[in-house]
This record gives C-alpha cells, structure tokens and sequence, in this order.
C-alpha cells in the first residue's frame, strides 16, 4: 500500500488500514527502541534524542506518515501528522515498559521454575553462598584455603622413612593423614612444616638442661627434610618465607610451606641457634614442648608438672626479645599458663598457638585457658594472637567423643572469648595418633567449615579461622622486626647462665 495514501482514506477505518497501522506501529515501536537505547546510551544532546531520529532521520516517514498518527487513531482533526516529541515519548516509554515488565515477569516465572539450577548458575558471581553447608564450605576454601599451623609431616618421615626422603611418594597414599591428592582435597593453601624432635629425658640434658644432646643435630635433619620434601614437588609446595610469599604461594595455585620449631629444647640453650634457624627459613618456634628448657617452663602433658622457671627465665625474656626483632613469630602452644601470660606481656609482635584448643570445653593443660583467652585481643592490656584448634582427640573431647562437631565447639569458644579475628586451624596431622570423627585427615577441613557456615559463620569469618587471622598476625609480628631492625636494635648475646663452657674471663686470666 502505497505510503502518499490521504488521511482521508485511513478515516474510513477499512480493514486494510487497520492492518497498515498495527504493522506500522510495530514498526514505528521498533524503532523507538532503537531510539531510547541510543538516548540511554549516548550522552543528552538534542540531535541525540530518540523522538527527533523518528520524527526526522528515518527516510520512510515523515509528518503525514500514518506511523506517526495520534494515539486515538482520529486523523480527522489534520493536525495527526504533526507529532509532537511530548506526545510521542509517553506512547514509546509505555511500550517499553510493557517489554521491560513482560522480561521481568518471564524472568520471576523462570527463577521460581528452576530455582536451584538458577541460583547455582549465579550465586558464584554475585558471591552468594548455596544453602548447603558442604558445598558453601568449598566455595568459600577456593577463595579462603586452610593455612594450618602445624602439621608433622617431617617427623612422621623419620619415624617411618629414617629420613629418606627419596623413599616417600607423596603423590600416592601415605601413612599418615597428609600426601598431595589429600592436601588437594581438602583445600589446602599453605602449613608450617614441624621441625620437632622430642624432648630429651631429664637424665640426658641433666638438672639444667647443659649435657650435650643431638637435639640441634636432629632439628638440622629434619629442616633438611622439610626443605627437601618441598623441593621434590616444585608444583605443590612453595617455600614461604613471610606473609607477602604465602598469598603469593596461594595466588600461583601453591601450598604455601613454613617451618617452625617445636620446642625451646631445640635451640642448645643458644640465642645464636635461634638465629641460624631463622636464616635457613624457620619462621616460629614454640617456647616448649612438653618438657621444660632454659628458656621457660612447659605444660607439660598431664597435670601436675611442677613448675621450674615459674613461666620465663631471663634468657626466656631475651629469647623473645630476639625472635620480635628477627620476625620469628613467638608460639605459645605446649608453655605452662604462666609462661603464656608473660610472654604475652612481654612479646612486642603478636604471638600465636600454633596448635591448641579451649581448655574450658576439654579442660587438659595442653588446651588454652579463659583467663589467657582473654588477654588476647586489641585494647589495654591486650595482645594481638590466633589460637590455631588442634584436632587431637585427647584435646577435643573425653575419649571417644571428638566429633568435627566437637572441634567446632573449640573454634566457637574462642572466637566467643577472644573473638572470631582470633582463631585458626593447627591440626597436628601426621603428629596425633587418632583423629575425631570426621576429620580423619588433610581431606576434611571442608568438613568444620561445613559445620561452623551451619551454625551461623559468615563467609569472612570463615576466612578469617581459615587463614587470614594468621596472616594478620604474621604481617603485625613482621612489621615489629623492621620497626626494632629500624630503631638500630642489636642481636643479643646473652649466654646461659648454667653452662660452663663460656665463661666471660676477667681481666687478670688474659
Ligand atoms: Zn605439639
């Protein structure tokens, strides 16, 4: 039909009119979205309005076009050509609208149709955790993964492989609760190696701990094991040395590898072994293990262990002295109360328990008390720490009861103590005989994840127990040793006062 036809014509309201105008309508409407994608898209200038391209640009329609007829179809008043833009854009804003409304509502229809499938396709890119808990767990261990703060993988090398560590495969089933298909599993990003070795019986180091033992021999060995372990799987572990390289670690897809010294035992009384430690990578040592040294009195492993120190000695003090201005962060676990509580006083870097639970739900020495708990924390009288759960069943629950459900217990009482920011994970695998009930290895973290986003942990708190609460720690403690290194302080050289093998000459004896 020929576009010239008279308005006349079209007054008559013939059937083929009235096809022309709804097909010319439609026509008209597409364009006018054309139009409004172009206003919304393009800055507001006058040539760039959507009426003006209809009214003027198209070369199809003009003024006395029928697409451009007045809403009420009535051209009898010979003025439908001459479209106003304010009587046009209420007409396109309708329609789209009416498109946006009927996008949005089969939209609704189609996320209550298929909800689960709808909310699983989008909730990763709106953040949103799914509603079941093990699933939740594993989305968040992908952005957040466990850094555990102590793991015995060294120590089980020697027990079993006599340190050899060309006879271990870790990329095939090991012994204990750690090897490279579990560690992947379990969503691992990073653990302290424990270089440990046990504590010497009292007749071997004697009263004050000065007859000579293989206890610095030993923990070379099993540093060199540690350091050859990760150096056999450059494609699983990176050797960390601070906070900055274990994100990067986990950025490249790595588990971040530290190690740490379990035990003051293991320094020969010698500020200078600390330091050489810390050159060849170790990054905490723990004050005691369950025997006490020259530096502070331990917990022991049942109760009752008399005290020797009463927390600290003098060269405890500067023991800690050295390990702040080193950045070898201060670790709690296995001290006796007192101890814990002095060195918190006197610590200038945050300190942690590499792995220790809440003695108030399983109540063992081994297992941090309320009254230190609540010394953590930020504020007066306060010191910035993370206490990491151990997962060992003698520390969990009364025998036969340590249930992942259990240990979450543990991880709930000091967040509610001390606070969420101040709780992490030290397992002890490969160092516990028995595990509780659904965390029998590396495998299961996902497992307390699951339970904890359950009873209420956000995806951020959940961060937080996983790793970045260490992480906090571990830069506050870094950020001490550059501050001290900057203040000009000097490594000290205090001998131990038992041993006789140093004395300081007087002058008449030259
Ligand atoms: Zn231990």
């Amino acid at each position: 039909m020929p576009r010239s036809r008279s308005s006349s014509d079209r007054s008559r309201g013939s059937s083929d009119g009235q096809q022309t105008v709804v097909a010319t309508n439609l026509v008209q409407n597409k364009k006018a979205l054309v139009g409004l994608a172009q206003h919304l898209l393009t800055p507001a200038s006058p040539s760039s309005r959507g009426y003006e391209y209809i009214n003027g640009s198209n070369p199809g329609l003009n003024e006395s076009s029928p697409l451009l007829q007045s809403p009420n179809g009535n051209g009898d008043d010979g003025e439908q050509g001459k479209l106003d833009p304010d009587e046009a854009n209420p007409r396109t804003r309708a329609v789209v609208w009416g498109i946006l409304t009927l996008v949005f509502v089969s939209g609704l229809v189609v996320m209550l149709c298929f909800e689960d499938t709808v909310a699983e396709l989008f909730q990763p890119w709106l953040g949103i955790l799914p509603r079941d808990p093990k699933a939740a767990a594993l989305m968040i261990l992908d952005r957040a993964p466990v850094i555990d703060g102590h793991i015995d993988l060294p120590y089980l090398t020697r027990e079993y492989f006599a340190n050899n560590v060309t006879a271990i495969d870790l990329e095939s089933e090991m012994p204990g609760h750690v090897d490279i298909p579990r560690l992947r599993e379990g969503k691992v990003g990073g653990f302290f190696w424990s270089v440990y070795v046990d504590c010497p019986n009292p007749n071997e180091a004697g009263p004050d701990f000065v007859n000579g033992t293989w206890r610095v021999r030993d923990t070379l060995e099993q540093i060199d094991v540690a350091k050859l372990l990760i150096e056999k799987y450059p494609d699983t572990f990176q050797l960390s040395l601070g906070a900055e390289d274990i994100k990067n670690a986990v950025s490249a897809g790595k588990i971040a590898s530290l190690l740490g010294v379990e035990g003051g035992h293991q320094l020969g009384n010698s500020l200078a072994v600390l330091r050489q430690y810390h050159a060849l990578g170790v990054r905490y040592v723990t004050l005691t293990h369950t025997c006490h040294n020259a530096f502070a009195d331990s917990c022991g492993l049942l109760p009752g262990i008399k005290p020797l120190h009463h927390g600290l000695s003098p060269l405890g003090l500067t023991l800690i002295d050295e390990m702040n201005r080193l950045g070898v962060l201060v670790d709690l676990s296995h001290t006796s109360d007192s101890t814990a509580i002095q060195a918190l006083k006197h610590s200038k870097a945050p300190v942690i328990w590499s792995h220790s639970s809440a003695r108030a739900v399983h109540d063992v020495p081994r297992n941090v008390p309320d009254r230190v708990l609540r010394l953590i924390g930020k504020g007066n009288n306060k010191k910035d720490a993370v206490v990491m759960v151990n997962f060992a069943p003698f520390f969990v629950a009364e025998p036969g009861k340590a249930t992942v459900e259990a240990v979450a217990d543990h991880v709930e009482h000091i967040a509610k103590v001390a606070g969420k920011d101040h709780v992490g994970i030290g397992s002890d695998f490969d160092g516990i005989g028995e595990t509780p009930d659904g965390l029998e290895d590396v495998s299961k973290y996902p497992a307390l994840i699951a339970e904890l986003y359950k009873r209420g942990w956000t995806k951020y708190e959940l961060a937080g127990l996983t790793g970045a609460n260490l992480l906090r720690v571990f830069e506050g403690a870094e950020r001490v040793a550059k501050e001290l290194k900057a203040a000009g302080t000097q490594p000290a050289f205090d001998i131990y006062s038992k041993r006789p093998d140093l004395p300081v000459r007087e002058d008449d004896e030259l």
